[in-house]
């Protein structure tokens, strides 16, 4: 693996002559801006190979195209040990970080076109798994990020793709030649994508035949010509400007989101991994959005047992651990992010080789792991602030606690039990301020309930694999109804 720490990450992604617009102006260098480099760190730990016994193990893999050792971020799962390893590993960076650490949706991208491109080349004689396989070798040996970019801007939600008012609220071919293609449109809140080296494009629905300019997948480098990064907001994010960390609340690690626009930029051949074939478009929305409805059951619950560790030390440092109801809540708490967690390897265990040889996860589970997502960490968020109190979004500001005029003051007043330094009790109250409705949230709360589709997409699934009538079945054979 060329990049093999986070230091050459950082030195690799600096190299990159990208266009990024961050608070109305362009940046040179995002790598070095204070708005960026939390989300930075996030991922950075996705090289970081740790101190934790089990990380070698789930942090890495054998390549099945190579032999080589490579980043799980960049493996194709070849077993339902991967995709439980898979699991444990984002569990794992979600403990160390707290927050999204970002690479998973090109992982996730790899591993869906990976089947669904054999599957098209079975049905179109055309050579997209090739060219993937040959991508994706690269990407493992180099160990770059990718991100895996599904969500179109979708323009008026009552209309198809290819009915819109303005042609390009869906990324789409707009010329082709014998080199390659060009495209246009822009994807949405694309998770990473600042610090990304790669963008992996994949349709966002199912397309029809007078919508093939729309069945579109391709590969190309983040600072290709037409591509425009414009950085998303996230509450209370310009702390990060203040050079207060205390404020801040996690001030190691942030989620990135960005909008990316492709102005015509230009795909060569060996890039694109669907041009027209839009009878499989929907097998990668369908496969995507599994495998990373999956992904949260392992992400979002290392989350979790951070904010379950706030919830015990807060109580401790103000004197309410051994009231029996805020003990119960905590193991309510841990109930909800277990449940998540047993989804994650619940999906991942039912898996099943796909006619390409890798490993897909059980679809119906994966997506009742994330329709679980779009509400559990709401309520494990609700029960902290309950146990929290109310001074978590009251707190004066790290420049008042330097201030000494005022410091005695906060010291003296804001303390909560006697041996705990006042300090130690408002960082807690901070860092859970952050993460239940400052910036933290952006990743725990709204990615929960929008992140790899919104709760109706999953129970659109759920209702299409339920098989009720196999169910019904059930109940008239015991009940001798024919
Ligand atoms: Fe990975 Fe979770 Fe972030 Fe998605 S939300 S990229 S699964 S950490
Ligand atoms: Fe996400």
């Amino acid at each position: 693996m060329k990049i093999s720490n986070p230091t050459e990450y950082r030195e690799s992604l600096g190299k990159l002559k990208r266009r990024i617009y961050i608070l109305g102006e362009q940046v040179e260098n995002a790598t070095a801006h204070p708005m960026v480099i939390p989300s930075l760190n996030a991922i950075a730990e996705t090289y970081n190979s740790g101190d934790e016994p089990e990380a070698f193990d789930i942090l890495f893999a054998d390549s099945h195209l190579t032999g080589k050792r490579i980043s799980r971020f960049t493996h194709i799962h070849q077993s339902v040990d991967d995709l439980v390893k898979k699991v444990l590993m984002q569990r794992l960076l979600g403990r160390r970080t707290s927050t999204c650490f970002q690479r998973c949706v090109g992982m996730d991208g790899i591993n869906a076109l990976y089947s669904v491109t054999y599957e098209c080349d079975q049905k179109h004689k055309t050579e997209y798994h090739k060219r993937l396989k040959d991508y994706i070798a690269w990407i493992q040996e180099e160990n770059l990020v990718v991100d895996g970019a599904m969500t179109d801007v979708k323009g008026d939600r009552s209309l198809r793709p290819g009915d819109q008012q303005d042609p390009d609220m869906f990324v789409h071919i707009v010329d082709r030649s014998d080199e390659g293609i060009v495209v246009r449109g822009a994807k949405a809140h694309q998770t990473g994508a600042l610090n990304s080296h790669e963008i992996l494009v994949m349709p966002t629905v199912a397309m029809r035949e007078e919508e093939s300019d729309y069945a579109v997948s391709f590969a190309i480098p983040s600072d290709t010509k037409g591509v425009i990064f414009i950085l998303g907001r996230q509450p209370s994010d310009t702390r990060r400007l203040e050079d207060s960390p205390l404020d801040m609340g996690n001030p190691l690690y942030s989620s990135q989101e960005a909008l990316v626009v492709f102005d015509d930029v230009f795909v060569p051949n060996e890039r694109v991994f669907m041009a027209g074939e839009f009878d499989v478009s929907g097998l990668v929305v369908e496969r995507f959005a599994a495998f990373h409805r999956q992904s949260y059951g392992g992400c979002k619950v290392g989350v979790g047992d951070v904010l379950i560790g706030a919830a015990k030390l807060i109580s401790e440092y103000q004197g309410t651990w051994k009231a029996s109801h805020i003990r119960e809540k905590i193991v309510e708490m841990i109930h909800l992010n277990e449940t998540l967690f047993s989804c994650g390897i619940a999906c991942s265990s039912m898996g099943k080789k796909t006619p390409a040889g890798n490993y897909e996860v059980d679809t119906l589970l994966a997506n009742v792991c994330k329709l679980n997502v779009t509400r559990f960490p709401f309520e494990i968020a609700r029960l902290l602030q309950d146990i929290a109190g109310g001074l978590l979004v009251t707190m004066p500001s790290e420049k008042d606690i330097r201030n000494p005029e005022i410091a005695d003051y906060i010291e003296k007043y804001l303390k909560g039990v006697g041996d705990v330094p006042t300090l130690n009790r408002i960082k807690v109250l901070k860092f859970i301020e952050n993460m239940t409705v400052g910036c933290g949230a952006a990743a725990y709360l709204t990615e929960s309930m929008h992140g790899a589709g919104s709760p109706q997409a999953q129970r659109i699934m759920i209702s299409r694999l339920a098989e009720l009538d196999k169910k019904v079945e059930l109940v008239k054979k015991i009940l001798d109804i024919t």
